[in-house]
Parts: structure tokens; C-alpha cells; sequence
């Protein structure tokens, strides 16, 4: 064989093998538009170690998480008016992860006051990690904060975004004091084991509206113990849409506005 139909013959087999990559990740992003973030988020953790609550919360160890709400849980502003939030990125993202991660948090920089800066020494920060499963602690921690996006299911910019919301102190909508005039969990469809995901927190709503387009909000199989059998169904329309993917809504972003006084 010529070294020319040699180097043909290698640049076919490249190609053949590329190809059908190319459809996989093309494939990757089509339920981004069909599976909502929870059922993402919630497939992505199963089987993790970790305890978590609702879900993809980390379970705190030293206080309780509903207290999140006072001042110490939250980030500080500096007197520019601007809240920077140190960051760490793990070197096991790939650059094109590591891009979905920039521009989640660039999407807070250009609608809100936070700023996410690389850490220089900072004492708290937030550690981008490939952990087992998409999930973050409940505001500022205190020290190097884990936000784990489980490189196999957790880099959606939704996703990025739902976790980060978690650290800047947001819980999901559907504990909020308020739910019940919302929605209706139908706790004959969810395992009882799963049930204190569903519980009802003390949350501070920053007299926001409950939003079923919130980026916090379950979508309605979250938990379901069967296919097809809904945990959460929206009052009094049952049809209405819960468990958006795109992104942040106009309440998510009000209420980073009204929580850190931007
Ligand atoms: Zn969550």
C-alpha cells in the first residue's frame, strides 16, 4: 500500500469512528428539552453515597439548613455592591465542561449582582467537583464548599445553575411554606422512604409568587414510586407546566435580587 492510500485509509477509519460521536452528543442534547432538571438531577444520584436531602442537597453537619436564611449562610457584598463568591473548577472537567460551568455563572453575572471569581485565598469558596451525582450545600458553608456536577449526567446549564442557586441559599419551590395552595403531592404515589423529601420547609419567599417555572421546582414524577404516577400536581390546573430546564426564571432572578439586596 502507498503511504497515500495508507494515510486515506486511516483518515476513512477517523472518520467512520468520529461519526457516530458526533451523533451521541447530538443525542445528549435533545432530552436537555424533554427530561426536566429534577428527574435529571435525580437519575444522575441515584446510588451516591452522599446524604442528601430532597434529593441534591448535602445534608449539613454542623447546623440546621433551615437556618440558612439568616445573614451568616449568606455571601457577602462587597462595597461596590457587588457579591463575589470565590470558585474552584476541578482539572477532571474536560474544557467544553468547564465552559458549560462558565457560562451558568456568567448567566448570574449578567442579570444579577453575583460575581463568581476564581479563588485566590479566600477561606470560602466553592469547589466545582466530579462528584457521584448533581448536588450542593445550603448557602454559605464556611471553608471549601463541595457543588458536585457528576460529569455522566449533571453538565446542563439548567443543572449548573439549579446547584448554584442551592449555594446561594434557595431551596426548591415546592417546600415552600406556601405549596399547598400551589400544588397537591400525592403521597400514595411516593415511597415512604423518599416521603421527608416532600416535607415543608420554613422558607423565607422574599414576597415572591409561587413559581411553577422556578428552576427549584420538582417536575411532577420526582420521587414517584411508579411510571407514569405523578408525586406533584399542580392546583387547580393539573396540566399546568412545573420542572422548567432552560434556566433561571423571572422570579429565580427577583429573588436573588431581593435576598442579596442587589
Ligand atoms: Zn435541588
Amino acid at each position: 500500500m502507498t503511504p497515500t492510500a495508507s494515510l486515506l485509509l486511516l483518515l476513512l477509519l477517523g472518520l467512520s469512528q468520529a461519526l457516530p460521536l458526533q451523533e451521541e452528543e447530538s443525542e445528549e442534547e435533545v432530552p436537555d428539552d424533554t427530561v426536566d432538571i429534577t428527574t435529571r438531577i435525580l437519575t444522575s444520584n441515584n446510588g451516591t453515597d452522599e446524604i442528601l436531602l430532597e434529593g441534591d442537597l448535602l445534608a449539613p453537619r454542623t447546623r440546621n439548613a433551615m437556618m440558612c436564611w439568616s445573614q451568616s449562610c449568606l455571601w457577602r457584598k462587597g462595597s461596590n455592591g457587588l457579591v463575589v463568591i470565590p470558585f474552584t473548577v476541578s482539572r477532571e472537567f474536560t474544557s467544553w465542561e468547564r465552559q458549560k460551568i462558565d457560562s451558568a455563572m456568567k448567566a448570574f453575572h449578567s442579570r444579577t449582582c453575583i460575581r463568581f471569581a476564581p479563588r485566590q485565598n479566600e477561606r470560602d469558596y466553592i469547589s466545582f467537583e466530579n462528584k457521584a451525582g448533581c448536588f450542593s450545600a445550603l448557602g454559605r458553608v464556611g471553608g471549601r464548599q463541595v457543588l458536585s456536577l457528576n460529569r455522566q449526567g449533571c453538565i446542563y446549564h439548567g443543572i449548573v445553575q439549579h446547584e448554584i442557586n442551592h449555594a446561594l441559599g434557595f431551596q426548591h419551590e415546592q417546600t415552600r411554606s406556601d405549596r399547598d395552595n400551589h400544588v397537591r403531592i400525592n403521597w400514595e404515589n411516593i415511597n415512604p422512604q423518599m416521603a421527608y423529601n416532600f416535607y415543608k420547609q420554613s422558607t423565607n419567599n422574599l414576597n415572591t409568587p409561587y413559581d411553577y417555572s422556578s428552576i427549584m421546582h420538582y417536575g411532577k414524577t420526582a420521587f414517584s414510586i411508579q411510571y407514569g404516577r405523578d408525586s406533584i400536581t399542580p392546583i387547580p390546573d393539573p396540566n399546568a407546566q412545573i420542572g422548567q430546564r432552560q434556566g433561571m426564571s423571572y422570579w429565580d432572578i427577583m429573588r436573588i435580587h431581593r435576598l442579596y439586596g442587589c
